[in-house]
């Protein structure tokens, strides 16, 4: 189980996140939602230190978070990632064996052969030796997964993976979710896009600066939690969208 305590975090003295409280289960996959701006990316960063946080903490079974760094694979917000770096997809994969590994030893053929083996789980080996700059946007996005699943972390933090990528990559990638799930893996998911949210998740965490919710989609997926995030007219707009699936 992860918990959040008390999380604040400001940027330039103005809180993007205010006295979060929450829980997340293990082996369960959990969606992040909220409007722009709600502080989705800020709380996985917040979680994981990768913005420092005015207050609060994160454990994971109890142990700070920051001790548990290596067993947490996070996949940026696409819009983060300097696509122009020359790096192969092979490599960028491998970089995904670096924490355990450690910055010192080198990768050798057992690492090689676990780069192929997850590039075929996420069905991309035969762009191995492609530069990241000739991939689509869902190719892309698979093989920031194959980097995550690499790194065989029990903790996975995806910040909005589905964003414009193709329907087959988005399958792939919910397939391989849901079976990581079942090895009892913890999956943290920011998503946008409240049509999908009964498919993919068991849980949400609705944000808008603060928590309007969190826990499983019956007690926490409500009208009224949308409402609260969205504003009440965006609210029904969606809420609609959701009902006609
Ligand atoms: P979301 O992911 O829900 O769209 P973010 O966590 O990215 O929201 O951002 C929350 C708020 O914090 C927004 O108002 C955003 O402009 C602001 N913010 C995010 N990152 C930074 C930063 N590095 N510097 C200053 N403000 C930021
Ligand atoms: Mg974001």
């Amino acid at each position: 189980m992860i918990e959040v305590k008390n999380l604040t975090v400001a940027y330039q003295g103005k809180e993007a996140l205010s006295n979060i409280h929450l829980t997340v289960r293990k082996g369960a996959i959990t969606g992040i939602i909220g409007p722009n701006g709600a502080g989705k990316s800020t709380l996985l960063k917040g979680m994981i230190g990768l913005v420092p946080k005015n207050k609060g903490e994160t454990t994971f079974e109890e142990k700070e978070i920051a001790s548990v760094r290596k067993n947490i694979a996070y996949v940026e917000q696409r819009n983060e990632i300097d696509l122009s770096f020359p790096i192969k997809v092979e490599d960028v994969v491998l970089l995904g064996t670096f924490p355990k590994l450690g910055l010192f030893r080198r990768p050798k053929a057992a690492e090689r052969q676990k780069v192929i083996e997850s590039l075929k789980k996420v069905k991309m080996e035969d762009f191995a030796k492609r530069q990241i700059g000739e991939l689509s946007g869902g190719q892309l996005q698979r093989v920031f997964i194959a980097r995550a699943l690499i790194q065989e972390a029990d903790i996975i933090l995806l910040d909005e993976p589905f964003v414009g990528i193709d329907m087959k990559s988005e399958q792939v990638i919910i397939d391989l979710l849901k079976e990581l799930k079942m090895q009892g893996k913890t999956i943290l998911i920011v998503h946008h896009d409240l049509s999908k949210v009964t498919d993919y998740f068991d849980d949400v965490i609705i944000l808008n600066r603060y928590l309007v919710g969190c826990g499983p989609l019956d007690s926490t997926f409500t009208t009224e939690n949308i409402q609260l995030a969205y504003g009440e007219t965006m609210g029904n707009v969606l809420i609609k969208g959701v009902n006609s699936q």
